[in-house]
């Protein structure tokens, strides 16, 4: 999991260093239009479209990055591995681990000798995809 979360932060910090770089051009521009809209020059038109420019600029990145941020930490939500005793039928959930899969044996039962086997492997569902599954079955 740390490995896959790295490179994730390490992209939203340089976008976050390029939003905060731009929205600082922006205000020296829009700054610079308002300095030069009192004294009348016209240049000031430019300046305040440079700034406005900027501003919308990294209001669009911010968006961005949030989304991007949202639909990582779907990807993260917890994988649940169910493991059933072959004998009594007795069931065992636990986090799922590097390496398991379906019909993996994990050792005896802790209710009888028998074997237990892992029957399912799933990802828990966000609570918004549950109530889309629920609108769409
Ligand atoms: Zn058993």
């Amino acid at each position: 999991m740390g490995e896959e979360e790295a490179p994730a932060r390490r992209l939203s910090s340089i976008v976050l260093i390029t939003i905060v770089v731009v929205l600082a051009v922006s205000a020296s521009a829009l700054y610079t239009a308002f300095d030069l809209y009192m004294r009348q020059d016209v240049a000031s038109g430019y300046y305040l479209l440079i700034g406005f420019l900027g501003l919308t600029f990294s209001i669009y990145m911010l968006l961005q990055t949030r989304r991007r941020m949202r639909r990582f930490t779907l990807k993260t939500t917890p994988i649940t591995t169910t493991i059933t005793c072959q004998k009594c039928d007795f069931k065992n959930l636990r986090d799922f681990e590097r390496g398991d899969f379906i019909l993996k044996e994990v050792g005896p039962c802790t209710k009888c000798d028998g074997i237990m086997l892992i029957s399912a492997i799933y990802r828990e569902l966000t609570e918004k995809e549950s109530r889309e599954e629920r609108l769409f079955p």
